[in-house]
């Protein structure tokens, strides 16, 4: 007895196993094909409607489920004149009592009508009403419903309504109301409609993994497209507004999610490809580390290591190397590199620059000079017979080491064995951009530097595809740069500083944000002042340094101001990054509130190279506002690089930051990288958690995230294949 209910009860729970299994089973095939249904482009016979999706970039139907409106209004409930609130939107019952044109005092025109309820009066007035007919739309006597945001006319005392919604009263329906991007003669409902089509076609409430679903704590995907395309009266209209609500949260984590998988499946991929398994036993590194006058710092060596372990695996190595200005990240490329050249391959170094692929060269020859490999320079402006002298170098393997801007990889340059590619990011490249250049290798080895210390949300997506190292120490004996904001009218005081480091043999850079005078804008610029600041240190060298001087020029007055043959450098923000003069202490820049933190950072960064005091004066023009001010005392208190970023991302957004404004695809504004970035790192977490588990996304219940991550990602981030 007890032995068949046993029996029964087992039978019972493996049928049950059994059905589950079954249900699984479809349930990984309901998400494809959910997936499949997403990218189907919309099918719009109307022709208005089509041309309005069209321009608003809605292609596919998961394009329009994601078409969110921009606001929601409340016609929950009729009120009553005296019951409306004045600034929020109210539908309105009332008796037209008057209506006709009205003059103002100052002469303009404008149409009005009078409401009257039981509690009071109503007044509706437009403004440009020649295409709207409110004559035709409004009979003395008849009742209408009426809507819009009620505002207070302070000069005629009424509670108003400006060009208000007429709703005829038959197709009223109370609720909360969905704004999408307004259309002249295409009405709203037609958007909805379509809408509406296509959400009642969804069969399953989500698409993504279940593991996910079981963490993330959010509503499904249909309910929250339901919630907010159609929302129930018990959401808040303002907290709609807000784009705040869990619903908005869980359609943000599918923008964010895909792109996040795209980065750890790309990262991870690359990983297991067949890279250079470098082998070398470190003699040049060895020698070039003797001549040097000083020890690598901790960190150096830390970061030289992890470097060294991934050129030795036989996979190809993808890593950001960070770190603040000064840290000695050059010299980081350079043992590394040395270490590629050793094992016969060649390197190639690019700047975002020519100025600075130049600077780079300098400092790469100068650090070799008792080393004998091949350097050579490869810019846009090396021609003639320079340039095939150098080309051919680069293809024969003569040349070891190339340095030159990315007109390297754009042109056809062939090298003859290139292992290994450094890119001097300065935060210039996109995720985008990078993974296309690399693709042109052949799976070389890849460091990308960067000076500027990225907060961790602007990392996870503009470098979320690569290993980190960072070099958080700096070299031994350098000085915090004093920083003083100062007013222009107390240039003079900066001017008599000027004087006593130039006297103490030391060197200063002058910085403007323009070359010439402009028209447009009244700031000063580097040309005239280099004329004035000739008078003012009569008897010292002042050189002239700019964006627009041929790179031979440019060269020739950097090699003088570090030989020391120039005592004032008067220049442009092409010295932000790179330029290394150990001699130069003093840095003025004017008009810095031109500038952001993080760039103002980076210029500081010229001086404070050596064990000798420096000062950066940050020079506020006349016509700057207090809240300038404010920002740069940012710069006076901390020399922490990563502190200056955040607050550059608070006060100004990434673009300030990473140099572009956007973060390398259309879907995903920076606006929304900062404002839901615990939901970017959940999305990154989750896409860890997955590739982790199943790096080749093979599991079933993968494959509908898959498909969405090669749909949106696959082409732009050169994710290959779909296996
Ligand atoms: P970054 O590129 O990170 O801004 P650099 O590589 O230009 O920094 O290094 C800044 C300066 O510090 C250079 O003059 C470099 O020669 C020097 N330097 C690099 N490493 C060390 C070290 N370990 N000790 C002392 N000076 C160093
Ligand atoms: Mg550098």
């Amino acid at each position: 007895m007890a032995d068949d209910e046993l029996k029964k009860k087992i039978i019972k729970e493996a049928i049950k196993s059994i059905e589950e299994f079954r249900k699984s089973q479809n349930r990984w095939r309901e998400k494809v094909d959910f997936v499949k249904f997403l990218f189907t482009p919309l099918a719009v016979e109307d022709r208005r409607l089509e041309k309005y999706f069209r321009k608003n970039g809605v292609k596919s139907v998961r394009d329009l489920l994601l078409f969110l409106p921009g606001k929601y209004v409340d016609r929950r409930r009729i009120t009553t004149v005296f019951d409306a609130m004045v600034n929020s939107e109210a539908v309105i019952k009332g008796k037209v009592v008057s209506r006709g044109e009205v003059r103002t005092p100052g002469g303009k025109k404008f149409y009005q009508v009078i409401l009257k309820d039981k509690t009071g009066a109503l007044k509706l007035v437009w403004f440009n009403y020649n295409r709207v007919y409110p004559s035709k739309m409004f009979k003395e006597g008849e009742e209408v419903l009426v809507a819009g945001k009620v505002v207070f006319d302070t000069f005629s005392g009424y509670k108003s309504i400006i060009h208000p919604e007429l709703i005829k009263e038959d197709s009223y329906s109370p609720g909360i109301i969905p704004i999408y991007p307004q259309e002249r003669f295409l009405s709203q409902e037609k958007v909805r409609e379509k809408i509406k089509t296509y959400l009642q076609q969804i069969k399953i409430d989500d698409y993504l993994p279940d593991r996910i679903l079981s963490k993330i704590d959010l509503p499904s995907f249909r309910e929250s497209l339901e919630k907010l395309h159609f929302p129930p009266d018990n959401l808040s209209p303002e907290k709609l507004k807000e784009e705040n609500t869990p619903y908005h949260r869980r359609i943000k984590f599918s923008i964010f999610f895909p792109f996040q998988l795209a980065l750890v499946y790309r990262r991870e991929k690359n990983k297991k490809e067949r890279g250079i398994a470098f082998k070398f036993s470190g003699e040049l590194k060895k020698k070039l580390l003797s001549s040097l006058p000083f020890e690598l710092t901790g960190a150096q060596k830390r970061v030289i290591g992890e470097i060294e372990r991934d050129l030795v695996s036989p996979f190809p190595m993808n890593r950001l190397l960070q770190g603040d200005v000064g840290s000695g990240k050059t010299l980081v490329a350079l043992v590394t590199a040395l270490d590629v050249v050793e094992s016969g391959y060649q390197v190639a170094l690019m700047a975002p620059t020519e100025i600075l692929a130049e600077q780079h060269y300098l400092n790469i020859r100068s650090f070799l000079e008792k080393i004998d490999i091949g350097v050579a320079l490869l810019t846009g402006s090396v021609t003639g017979r320079k340039r095939d002298a150098i080309v051919e170098a680069i293809r024969d393997g003569r040349a070891n080491i190339v340095v030159g801007t990315h007109a390297l990889f754009q042109e056809k340059v062939e090298f003859n064995k290139l292992g290994y590619v450094i890119i001097d990011e300065q935060h210039r490249f996109g995720v985008i951009q990078r993974a296309q250049l690399v693709s042109k290798g052949t799976n070389p080895d890849v460091l990308v530097m960067t000076a500027t210390p990225i907060p961790r949300t602007l990392a996870m997506t503009t470098y979320g595809d690569l290993d980190v190292s960072i070099l958080d120490e700096m070299p031994p004996g350098r000085r915090p740069v004093k920083t003083f904001v100062v007013e222009e009218r107390r240039i003079n005081f900066v001017f008599s500083e000027v004087k006593k480091a130039l006297e103490r043999k030391e060197q200063v850079y002058f910085v403007y944000p323009l070359i010439e005078k402009s028209e447009k804008l009244d700031l000063k610029n580097a040309t005239e002042m280099f004329e004035n600041l000739r008078k003012i240190f009569k008897g010292y060298n002042v050189g002239l340094l700019h964006g627009r001087m041929s790179p031979e020029e440019k060269e020739w007055i950097m090699r003088k101001f570090q030989r020391g043959e120039i005592d004032i450098l008067v220049s442009t923000t092409v010295i932000e990054v790179g330029v290394d003069v150990p001699n130069a202490t003093v840095m003025v820049i004017e008009h810095a509130e031109r500038f952001g933190l993080a760039q103002l950072h980076q210029l500081r960064g010229r001086v404070g190279r050596s064990d000798k005091e420096s000062v950066c004066f940050l020079i506020v023009g006349k016509n700057a506002g207090r809240q300038a001010y404010q920002r740069l005392r940012i710069l006076e208190k901390t020399g922490d690089g990563f502190k200056i970023a955040e607050e550059d991302l608070k006060l100004r957004g990434p673009g300030e930051i990473l140099g572009t404004r956007q973060s390398g695809e259309q879907e995903i504004p920076y606006s929304d990288i900062i404002r839901y970035n615990d939901l970017l790192a959940l999305a990154r977490e989750m896409a860890e958690e997955i590739i982790s588990t199943d790096p080749e996304l093979v599991v079933n219940d993968h494959q509908a995230v898959k498909m969405e991550m090669f749909k949106l990602w696959g082409e732009r981030l050169e994710l290959g294949k779909i296996a």
